[in-house]
């Protein structure tokens, strides 16, 4: 190939294709959006946001992840990899799995979790499915989308740590286990480098440490220097436009200030991809919408939460119901997915409105009343119109949430609230109705001033276009609830880990809170959430019992088998999300109190028990040890903590950790404390040693922390010991191989 057909290969032929290579017969392939749907413009010079085909709109990332279901979250992937098939889309864009640092975060809809290991596993599912039938993902936005104010010129200030515990670690899981053909970065900057243009990100960490063989496409116009992002591991600048891109290119190779190497290794991973593509064309398939529907119905209805159900009012026992009060425009207009690029053109849309008709039947009268405006606003004649159906009716069911313009991709949240006039329908129909249901349509957590009103509450979230059956399945207990948070619902924005650091100042946007993002921050503060991470209840209750570990004393390189007996205790079949948290008991290093690292989700007949197993390895015990650049396995006592939820943690087993003493070989420098050479014997047998002639060297080689806290510089400093004798000691004490 020419240096011109290369550097074609390394940008797009137009919004969603790639260049091909006409001159030997090389077609492009399409790259569309995603996630939680196909949107596939008609022409691939459209940006098409709500004039695309037509495709199942399955519900949306925040959503699915409640399902905590993995199985599920690949079925969902093999549906849309069929319908990428029949719309001859060889890329799809997604899934999204950056960490939900605030629920503000404009696009918080489009992302799994708070918490990397469900995002990772969430991720894994949904690329192994996607991919299992020819067709490509792309994990995105790497790294650091957290928010979307000022999304593309933003800095992520972050430590090395918190980097790589949290923001990059369910990336890392998707790469290392499933191998998304694409990796898309990020739009923001990362440590005051364009993710674009990270080299330390693109090459060192997902290329060579990762092992990652497929192409690193930027996000539509994240490329600020073509250039710098080429030399720095990027493949496939998105989209293409009308320019002189490539003569630019080649006048750069030609100066010498871009290798041809870059732009080879490009050219080749877009090529590997391109022949991929191309192979698994299906030309003439066909996918059945129906059966995607039905799918679609069954994701929603094991996302969907139930957060309260006091005095069991739910599932509705319509033999004894007369009257249902329907009350709030998304009963009729569900809010069933976010706003931006990932907007699907569904194939049908169910409303709750229609379902409950088609379940209540003729005997059991309804009413309906909008409640609210289109904008949520108070309107006080729709309000009082609502009160009055909802007093006259044996049941109240209000559908509320966050309006459409409240969550949208660039741009984010204002605040954690409802608008007022869902909070005051709600607030004042519970007022005079007892059974009042409330039925929450949104991309995230919202604030529920009112939640001691109603008798139940329904988390929906953005469930996609079967929601309205969906809704009607747990309503009717036709499905017991199983989903369970993906995110804490905090009482306050006041109260959520990024509040004092969020949204930045000055183009830069501090991780103060480092790794105490989610629930990881209210458990160390030791505050009160309004529904924790993990929680959902369920129709029928369970009981854990029989913690067995299969040693007490784990070494690096081992994995730990835990098993756990759950029982169904009630009258009806359901699911339940078993829920291991690992916690260190004693560390050197700011550890949360507990983190997740495995679950299971099992279904159960009425007073069925089932053993689940779930294996742990090093990886689930570590920490990145910044100082040393590498990761860790702390020798020490840990609790396995089994839970149904971040807060409901029923069984505890103990296990010892033995970490490779060379992984903790401790690292010397004229600012390592004299207490650094003391913990170990052979840099203790050292300094003493060099302390011999020393007048009062008990002084320093004691238990005093004034003295022992003194760096070894500072020795000589003082003039306690010579400048040479530091720094002899310094290199002994690195150089002792066994401490
Ligand atoms: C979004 C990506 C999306 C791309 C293509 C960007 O604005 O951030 O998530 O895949 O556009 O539509």
């Amino acid at each position: 190939m020419t240096l011109e057909e290369k550097i074609a290969l390394t940008i797009g032929k137009d919004f969603w294709s790639t260049n091909g290579v006409e001159r030997l017969g090389i077609a492009p392939i399409a790259l569309n959006d995603g996630p939680h749907g196909v949107r596939k413009p008609a022409a691939s010079s459209e940006i098409g946001i709500g004039s695309s085909f037509a495709a199942t709109c399955f519900p949306t990332a925040n959503t699915l992840a409640c399902s905590w279901d993995t199985a599920l979250v690949e079925e969902v992937g093999e549906a849309l990899g069929e319908e990428c098939l029949a719309l001859d889309v060889q890329v799809l864009l997604g899934p999204g799995v950056n960490i939900k640092r605030t629920p503000l975060g404009g696009r918080c809809f489009e992302y799994y979790s708070e918490d990397p290991v469900l995002a990772g596993e969430m991720g894994c599912a949904y690329v192994n499915g996607v991919q299992s039938k020819g067709i490509g993902t792309s994990l995105k936005h790497y790294a650091c989308n957290n928010q979307e104010f000022e999304r593309m010129s933003i800095s992520v200030e972050v430590d090395q740590r918190t980097l790589r515990e949290i923001y990059l670690s369910a990336f890392e899981r998707v790469v290392r286990k499933a191998q998304p053909w694409t990796v898309m970065c990020a739009y923001n900057k990362v440590n005051g480098v364009y993710a674009s243009e990270h080299t330390q990100l693109l090459h060192d960490i997902l290329k060579q440490e990762w092992g990652f063989e497929g192409v690193i496409v930027s996000d539509w116009g994240a490329v600020n220097e073509k250039e710098k992002a080429l030399e720095a591991g990027l493949d496939l600048q998105m989209p293409g436009y009308a320019g002189d891109h490539t003569a630019k290119m080649a006048r750069l190779v030609s100066d010498g200030q871009l290798s041809e190497a870059a732009i080879d290794e490009a050219a080749t991973r877009v090529l590997r991809m391109m022949a991929l593509g191309k192979e698994n064309r299906r030309p003439g398939f066909v996918f059945d919408p129906e059966a995607h529907h039905v799918l679609a119905r069954k994701a929603a209805a094991e996302s969907i939460v139930l957060l309260k159900n006091t005095d069991n009012v739910l599932p509705l026992q319509v033999e004894q119901l007369r009257s249902v009060a329907l009350i709030g425009r998304f009963a009729k207009q569900p809010r069933y997915q976010g706003a931006g690029s990932s907007q699907v053109v569904p194939t049908r849309l169910d409303t709750s409105y229609d379902e409950l008709q088609r379940w209540l039947g003729d005997n059991i009268h309804t009413t309906y009343a909008d409640g609210y405006d289109e904008e949520g606003s108070l309107d006080e004649a729709l309000l009082h119109e609502a009160v009055e159906q909802a007093k006259a009716a044996d049941v109240a069911l209000i559908f509320a949430g966050l309006p459409g313009a409240y969550e949208s991709e660039g741009y984010d949240r204002k605040h954690l609230f409802m608008p007022e006039g869902h909070n005051r329908l709600i607030a004042e129909v519970c007022q005079i109705q007892p059974n009042t249901i409330v039925v929450l349509h949104n991309g995230g957590a919202v604030a529920m001033p009112w939640v001691d009103g109603p008798r139940a509450i329904l988390e929906a979230g953005l469930g996609g276009q079967a929601i309205g059956g969906a809704i009607v399945d747990i309503l009717s207990g036709k499905v017991n609830p199983s989903g369970k948070l993906a995110e804490t619902f905090p009482e306050r924005i006041q109260d959520t880990p990024a509040y004092i650091n969020y949204p930045g100042e000055a183009n830069k946007v501090y991780y103060g809170e480092r790794l105490f993002v989610g629930y990881r921050y209210y458990d160390k503060k030791e505050m009160k959430a309004l529904f924790p991470f993990g929680y959902g209840l369920s129709y029928t209750t369970f009981e854990y019992t029989g913690l067995r570990i299969n040693k007490t004393e784990m070494n690096a390189g081992e994995t730990l088998d835990v098993t756990v007996t759950v029982h169904n205790k009630g009258p009806r079949a359901g699911k339940e999300v078993i829920q291991l948290y690992v916690q260190s008991l004693a560390s050197q290093f700011i550890r949360p109190n507990k983190e997740l690292k495995a679950f299971a989700k099992v279904a159960l007949k009425p007073g069925e028990s089932k053993d689940v197993s779930l294996t742990l390895e090093e990886r689930d015990f570590q920490i990145y040890d910044d100082e040393r650049q590498t990761w860790r396995m702390e020798s020490g006592e840990y609790n396995i903590l089994i839970g149904s939820s971040s807060e409901a943690i029923a069984l505890s087993e103990r296990v010892t950790v033995n970490e490779d003493p060379r992984s903790m070989a401790p690292l010397f420098n004229r600012m390592s404390p004299l207490k650094q050479f003391l913990q170990y014997p052979k840099t203790r047998e050292l300094v003493t040693h060099a302390f011999a002639e020393i007048p009062r060297a008990t002084l320093f080689l004691g238990e005093d922390e004034m003295f022992t806290s003194m760096p070894i510089a500072k020795m000589a400093v003082l003039g306690i010991l010579t400048d040479e004798k530091v720094d002899t000691l310094i290199e002994q004490a690195n150089q002792a191989s066994s401490i």
